[in-house]
């Protein structure tokens, strides 16, 4: 029924696609845009074949599937509303989540999807969880091109033994599926207790760590030790404050920027930021002052195809580097569209705050350790304060409302509290907007 799960394999399969992957680090744009073009002629062929719900975003829109730039992008909830006949392996939105709940639940991956399909849940913002499914394939690329981009001293680093140590949530086969004596990866499910997870951390020795930042730190707060060549951010925004704390007490952080919708991009050996354009094709949106909005077309992944589909992140990027890679350069990652504020501007408009200038204000308190900011009425933002004293309290009212005077933000209502705990498993946001 399944494929076989030979280690073995799946260990060669990723070194493969990692000695590859140097292939497809394009140092000329015009080759890089070729070898998209070929991949993306492929890619549209075969899923406007197998996916119907793509089909018909091409009829509806009178297209052709050359044509496939022009097509309207779609968001996360039309994606989950059409999720049973986008997808192409044949299984229902309902039987995904029946067994990506049981999963979390139980901590047992066993009993999976067929055709050795995984699924990951991501956090919804306004209410809306998303479902990505991916198959062992994918899912072997993926590791591979982390593989290539992350490992310290490619390719000598092959050379040496290397433990790798995932911090991640419900993924389960993956990090099991490459496992070696010289290359060996451990898998820490970050549901698990903060000190249960610290001291497999500290056990496991790995030279490579990879996790959100935020369960990194809570780690390194309970007391881990482990002295990695290199730390990697995954899954959340990388602010300074984390950024410093975990370079002080694991090792140097690079930052990987990926999504369930997918691995995005990929730090470079001079410390920036490129976009995974080698796999997945990006088309920008632009929102004023320098941000843009990314419309992705994954020019690989097939089980669930992101066809034209539209992130709600919010970007600055730069083109050029001094590594020499054509592909862009994201300079900045200012936060989730979701969670931009949406506050009364002076003169009487609304206006968009992003999540950043929101930091930014924060991070200037000093002696404030956590915080998070929500937005809960129309003119009412809610300040989470950890530690939650008095002369905090006035100074984070004064550096958020210097801020909000500057980008002309009319009167609004302060109010404050002590910070309460996050679920566990949920995604850090210090920046949030519930108020719709
Ligand atoms: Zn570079």
């Amino acid at each position: 029924m399944h494929r076989s799960r030979n280690p073995v394999f799946d260990r060669l399969r990723v070194l493969t696609h990692a000695l590859n992957e140097s292939r497809l680090m394009f140092r000329d744009r015009a080759t890089l845009e070729r070898h998209q073009s070929r991949l993306a002629a492929e890619q549209l062929r075969w899923v406007a074949v197998h996916s119907s719900y793509t089909a018909q975003r091409f009829r509806q829109a009178g297209l052709s599937v050359g044509q496939w730039r022009q097509l309207p992008p779609i968001s996360k909830a039309e994606m989950m509303a059409n999720f049973d006949t986008l997808n192409t392996a044949g299984v229902t939105l309902a039987e995904v989540l029946d067994v990506a709940r049981r999963a979390e639940a139980s901590r047992d991956f066993s009993p999976g999807l067929p055709g050795n399909l995984t699924v990951g849940l991501s956090s919804g913002t306004s209410g809306s969880q998303g479902a990505f499914l991916v198959s062992r394939a994918e899912r072997l690329q993926w590791a591979g091109a982390v593989l290539r981009h992350l490992l310290p001293d490619w390719p000598a680093g092959l050379l040496r033994r290397q433990r790798v140590a995932f911090v991640l949530r419900a993924e389960g086969q993956l990090y099991r599926s490459v496992g070696s004596s010289r290359l060996h990866f451990e898998f820490l499910d970050l549901l698990r207790p903060v000190d249960e997870l610290a001291e497999r951390l500290t056990a496991a020795r790995p030279t490579l760590l990879i996790g959100p930042p935020s369960v990194l730190r809570a780690l390194l707060n309970a007391g881990a030790t482990a002295y990695p060549e290199r730390v990697v951010s995954v899954a959340e925004v990388l602010e300074d404050a984390d950024r410093t704390a975990l370079q002080a007490g694991f090792g140097p952080v690079v930052e990987v920027y990926q999504a369930t919708e997918g691995l995005l991009a990929l730090p470079c050996p001079h410390g920036h930021l490129h976009l995974n354009e080698a796999h997945v094709h990006f088309d920008f949106e632009a929102l004023g002052n320098g941000y843009v909005q990314p419309v992705l077309t994954d020019l690989r992944r097939r089980a669930q195809p992101m066809i034209r589909h539209r992130l709600n992140d919010l970007l600055v990027l730069a083109d050029g580097c001094t590594c020499g890679q054509a592909a862009r350069r994201v300079v900045q990652i200012a936060g989730r569209q979701d969670d931009a504020l949406n506050l009364p501007s002076a003169s009487g408009t609304r206006l968009t705050i992003w999540p950043d200038f929101v930091r930014g204000a924060l991070n200037r308190v000093a002696s404030l350790c956590e915080y998070r900011a929500e937005q809960v009425g129309a003119a009412t933002l809610h300040l989470q304060l950890d530690p939650d004293a008095p002369a905090l309290r006035e100074a984070a009212g004064h550096e958020i409302g210097a801020a909000f005077t500057r980008l002309g933000v009319g009167d609004i209502e302060l109010t404050f509290g002590p910070l309460l705990a996050d679920l566990p498993g949920a995604k850090r946001r210090r920046v949030v907007r519930s108020w719709h």
